[in-house]
Parts: structure tokens; sequence; C-alpha cells
């Protein structure tokens, strides 16, 4: 984003101010509600200096509605709950995100509660937006887990200095575009063989797909058969979730699903389970990646030998600050690497998409499996991740955040 006058960012804030007033939220978040100004992104009455040199930490609640009811080993759901966050200093904006399925134990309220500490005890000792490594470990000191809630920080501030410098991360990274993967798009497992069918119809473009299981081997059996009757060549990724409870079954179903033209499998047992990991890593003829085992920086070493490779999600390691980190630490430990998401909007997507040139398999659909996506970002081109010049994450918001 361009550098933006103290007069033209009070003018817009006004703007969204009497936008949200007056409009009801369907554009922001599905629901005939009016939409909240309360904890919105319009600057707090004392943030009049924002262009002084202070960062200036705003959110808003955003309800993410997906296409399609989204079933994985465990549970379903049709929403997700999401806050948006902007970092403003100097007349610059930055946006971040944070995306909390529930299986993450973060909601709204808690991202509120924890960014308000971050605002009022954190950043007031700041003036420096690039001081990200700081800011964050003091960030993640604040309290334990709330790694969306950190994310979202993280995310914000990385936008920000990227607009400052008016470079994307990737290429502050010193990564190359033109090694981008093909992004996955996931199929849930469904009931209804209608359902999966459309699903696969839906997927047609996607040079490789990720496929839920973990359902047990019949019902698991019965998906890839539907997919394949419909679409036969196009790579699988299977996800289990933690569903499968028998190391057994699992080097079994691994062997079937190769016959199947499945080539990765992620998190096939529980997350605690390492000795049966370390057993099916050896034997397994397809790699095998920790998702739900990985969250943070700290597990990777503990999980060489147990996995291939791990799946690496904003969302869970506190951004993309740590995520840079987590990609140097695997590589150094010779294992493969992955980047998934959450359902996110284009903010968390495109973040994440800054790191995917150094990632053997990108799942990063999250945007595109919602309906209601607030941010213009991260372009697929025939399947493929692209990454353009556009400073910081290369969002744009639309609709009530435009
Ligand atoms: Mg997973």
């Amino acid at each position: 984003m361009q550098k933006t006058t103290r007069r033209d960012f009070i003018r817009k804030a006004g703007l969204l101010a009497a936008t949200a007033m007056a409009v009801p939220s369907a554009v922001l978040d599905g629901k005939t509600t009016r939409a909240r100004t309360a904890e919105s992104l319009i600057p707090r009455e004392d943030s009049h200096d924002a262009g002084k040199g202070r960062l200036t930490l705003e959110w808003k609640d955003f309800t993410g509605v997906m296409k399609h009811t989204f079933t994985i080993s465990g549970s379903s759901r049709n929403s997700t709950p999401i806050v948006i966050t902007r970092i403003t200093w100097n007349g610059y904006t930055g946006y971040g995100e944070a995306s909390m399925p529930p299986y993450l134990g973060e909601s709204q309220a808690s991202v509120h509660e924890f960014l308000k500490k971050v605002r009022d005890e954190i950043l007031p000792r700041f003036d420096d937006p690039f001081r990200i490594q700081e800011i964050m470990e003091e960030t993640d000191r604040l309290a334990a887990n709330n790694t969306a809630a950190k994310a979202s920080v993280d995310i914000a501030l990385h936008d920000l200095t990227g607009r400052i410098m008016g470079q994307p991360w990737w290429k502050i990274w010193g990564f190359s575009p033109e090694k981008t993967p093909c992004t996955s798009f996931t199929i849930g497992y469904d009931d209804d063989d209608e359902v999966v069918r459309e699903k696969t119809d839906e997927a047609s473009w996607a040079k490789i797909l990720k496929v839920k299981l973990g359902m047990g081997e019949e019902a698991d059996k019965r998906m890839i058969r539907l997919i394949r009757s419909i679409n036969r060549d196009t790579p699988i990724c299977i996800d289990a979730n933690q569903g499968w409870n028998d190391r057994y079954m699992a080097l079994d179903m691994i062997g079937w699903l190769r016959e199947n033209g499945v080539v990765m499998i992620e998190q096939p047992m529980s997350k605690y389970d390492l000795d049966s990991h370390a057993w099916l890593c050896e034997r397994s003829p397809l790699p095998i990646i920790a998702d739900e085992s990985c969250q943070r920086l700290t597990d990777i070493r503990k999980l060489a030998g147990a996995f291939h490779g791990i799946n690496i999600k904003l969302m869970k390691c506190t951004g993309m600050r740590e995520a840079r980190e987590m990609v140097t630490l695997a590589k150094a430990l010779g294992m493969k690497l992955m980047i998934g998401c959450m359902t996110e909007t284009s903010v968390a997507i495109s973040a994440a998409a800054q790191l995917s040139p150094e990632m053997e398999w990108a799942d990063l659909d999250g945007n595109i499996l919602l309906a209601n996506d607030c941010f213009d970002g991260m372009k697929l081109h025939d399947g493929k991740i692209t990454l353009d010049d556009m400073p910081g994450l290369g969002v744009t918001p639309k609709g009530l955040l435009a």
C-alpha cells in the first residue's frame, strides 16, 4: 500500500465508521445483524497521534462462511470465527488475521482479551515496527497458547514493514517465486455420495487434491473409490487427522492408498503417539507428515525420526517470524516441508504464501473454501501459487474493510 497522509487515514477511518453504522454486515460476515462498531478497525479516540511513530493496533470480528459443510475426523462446521487486525504507523497500514477453528481452543472473545494486552502493555513501549523479534517475543510471553491471536499481531507487523520497505516478504527473505508449489484443494469427508461427487467436480482445476480421511478403513476406502470414479489421475494427499488407531491397519491403508495415486499422508495417528509414527515412518512407502504433532518451533526436534516432515500453519506457530525459523530448523534436520492453513481469508493465506517457495507441498485453499473472503490477495494460476511484487503480503481489503 502506498504511503497515506495522516489526514487520508483519518478520513478513511471516518468513512469506515459511517459505513459500519449504516450498512448491514452481510458483506463482512454473511449475517443479517448490523456491523459491530465496538473494537472495530476505527482508531480509538486517543490514537490521534498514530502518525507520529506510535504503533496503533485495531481489530474487527469477521465470520468466515464456508461454501460447504466442512467435516474432518471429529467435527463438522459451516463457519469459522475470525478476527481481522490492523496495525498503523506513520501513515502506513498492515493487516493481520486470527482464524479460530474450534479445536484451537481460541475464540473471538479470547483474541480480544489478548489483543487488548498487546495494545496496552506491549506496543506503547515500541515506536519502530521493524523490531518484530522483540515485539513478538514479548507478545509470546504474555500468555501460553493464544497462537492465533499472536499470529494476528505478527502477520500485521510483517504486512506493515513489507509495505514500508516497498517489497513483498518472499523477496525480503530471498526466496525464488518460480519455486512455489501448486496448492492442494481439500475435499472434506462426507457420508453423502452426491456431495463427494459435487466437491470432486468443483476441484477439477486442482493439480493436487487433499482428502480428509480417518473415519475407519471401509469408510475411508469408499471416499477414495468415489473420488477416483470421477477423477482418475490427480495426485492425492491424505489427511487422516489422527483418525487411525492401529499402526498395522495404518500401514495396510497406506499401501492401498499408494496404489490409488496417493502421494503423502498427514497425521495418520494420535499426536501423542510418536512411537507408532516412528514405526510407520520406517516402513511407509509414502512420506508421513506431522500436523497436529507439530505446533511450534520447539516441537520439531522430537519429531525427527517419527515423521518425514512437518506441516507449518501460521495459526499454530504464532505467525511468519516463527514459521521462517521452522523452515530453517526442519531443513537442517533433513525433514520435508508443507505449509497449511485453517479456514482463512486472503490475509493469512497470502502471509503463508510468502513461505511457499520453500515448500514441497502447500495446502493454501482456506480462502477458496470461503464464500465471503473480505480481502484480495495471493492468486493461483492453473493451481500454482503465484507471488507478485506487491509489498508486504500483497493484500487489499474489499467490502466494508476497503
Ligand atoms: Mg492436517
